[in-house]
């Protein structure tokens, strides 16, 4: 059994695409290589004595810069984990067209294990290390929320940039993810969530490709498997049963499992375990205990959206899958020899570099949004209000004219409105995640040296970095 680390796997998606696009092998291995990963360790005195922790910035590529990935807290953070996923950001920049180079942080840390303010110390500290080697940068290097941080560690690590360059105007692009009222951005939160909706949607509008997945019709009434209710998991199992009609039939999470065929409240669930601290006793449904969490990613359903951590698909479970779809919404949750299993099996896969990329697509929009110093709708918004309301009263008056009922109120409420930030940010999303899918969809169509969306997705990403590079002379 060829048991893949999550690097390995990364190294082995690329380097299977890199061998079928006969890249140059210098220039391959350019774009293989991570450019720099720093590592630092840093004393915090907590609680009466010095605590020690280990803290990376690892920089994969800088064909376009700034270089852009999230920062994680966690114990099982280490060197080859942070490059993988520094990797995994460069190539969904690049699928995504959006202008970064990759990067991602980690910090060695169970944020379970301390305060709020002492996370806060820690945590300044940390972006202390970073900002000052230029590691945190509004040009160079934008960090972001992953896996155990959120909006309030970003609010932190950006007030510490400002503390330390107290002349930038541009000091809010320093980091993204921040809180809506401290330069954020509205629809961050819950975007990478968003963008695996979106993503869904956009392989529902495909009959062919829904057909070759074993499926048919629309989202309405497909059973759903969800692994991992963080963030991400939440966000997009709630906008699936909530707007799309979709049935999640089971929430694996770290200490059980909920299981209900009728379909999850997931709003309920996400309130049980905030309040509760776990799924256990969640009324209504089965719920079975920690001991075996991963047979329910075994069980029969349409579309299995693994939310979590790496390599919970491997070659221990991929010959017992039965999902029909499987959509990546963690980083790296399928190992390279699972892949092909699963690949080999038949089931589609909507990869990683394009089924998370929401977060960082949202991203981009607070950075820019910062650099403008302006919400985005701020100018047009009353403008497209006063214009729609005209066309409307006109096609009123045409409508009465000819003796004919005129437009229906709630017609007339939803067409008048502008576009505010939301809406703004919902449709850049949307059209990035239906572009990118649409890329990958012609790619693969096109070359059956690429007959699945992770390899298009890879080559599309590695022809783009390599005209970048080409472009600088490389
Ligand atoms: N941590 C997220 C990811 O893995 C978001 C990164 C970002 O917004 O820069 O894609």
């Amino acid at each position: 059994m060829t048991n893949h680390s999550f690097r390995d796997s990364t190294e082995v998606m690329f380097q299977s695409t890199v061998d079928k696009l006969e890249l140059d092998p210098g220039l391959a291995e350019k774009i293989r290589i991570a450019n720099s990963t720093y590592t630092v360790r840093f004393g915090v005195k907590l609680r009466g004595q010095i605590h020690t922790f280990t803290g990376y910035r690892s920089v994969h590529s800088e064909h376009r810069e700034p270089v852009k990935g999230g920062i994680r807290y966690a114990l099982s953070v280490n060197q080859d984990e942070v490059e993988a996923l520094a990797t995994l950001m460069t190539f969904k920049c690049a699928l995504t067209d959006v202008p970064f180079g990759g990067a991602k942080g980690g910090l060695c840390i169970d944020p379970t294990q301390w305060t709020e303010e002492e996370l806060e110390r820690i945590t300044r500290r940390f972006a202390y290390e970073l900002i000052k080697r230029d590691l945190i940068h509004p040009s160079q290097n934008v960090p972001a929320p992953d896996m155990g941080t959120g909006e309030r560690e970003m609010a932190w690590i950006a007030d510490q940039y400002a503390r330390m360059h107290t002349t930038d105007i541009n000091a809010a692009a320093c980091v993204t993810g921040k809180p809506v009222g401290q330069h954020g951005i509205k629809g961050r939160t819950e975007a990478t969530g968003r963008g695996v909706q979106y993503a869904l949607r956009e392989f529902f509008r495909h009959g062919e490709d829904v057909a070759g997945a074993g499926l048919s019709g629309s989202l309405e009434g497909k059973t759903v498997i969800v692994q991992g209710l963080g963030n991400v998991g939440y966000h997009a199992a709630k906008f699936l049963t909530e707007e799309d009609g979709a049935k999640v039939i089971a929430v694996i999470e770290r200490d059980g499992t909920v299981v209900d065929r009728s379909g999850i409240n997931i709003e309920a669930l996400h309130k049980h375990i905030a309040e509760t601290g776990g799924v256990a006793n969640f009324p209504n449904s089965i719920v079975l205990s920690a001991k075996a969490p991963a047979r329910f990613l075994e069980e029969e359903c349409d579309i299995l959206i693994p939310a979590a951590v790496e390599g919970v698909l491997n070659e221990g479970n991929a010959e017992k899958i039965k999902a029909k779809v499987i959509i990546e919404a963690a980083n790296g949750p399928t190992t390279a020899a699972a892949d092909r299993i699963l690949r080999k099996r038949g089931v589609t896969i909507i990869p990683d570099l394009y089924a998370n990329a929401g977060g960082v697509i949202v991203s981009y929009f607070e950075w820019v949004k910062n650099l403008s110093h302006m919400r985005f709708g701020r100018m047009q918004r009353r403008l497209e209000e006063t214009q729609n309301a005209m066309l409307l009263d006109e096609i009123d008056r045409v409508l009465s004219s000819n003796g004919l009922n005129g437009i229906s109120e709630g017609f007339r409420d939803q067409y008048a409105k502008g576009a505010c930030e939301l809406d703004l940010v919902r449709s850049g999303l949307d059209d990035t995640m239906r572009e990118a899918y649409q890329g990958m969809r012609a790619f693969l169509r096109s070359d059956d040296r690429f007959p699945d969306l992770r390899s298009a997705g890879y080559a599309l990403s590695i022809q783009k970095i390599a005209a970048a590079y080409a472009a600088k002379g490389l």
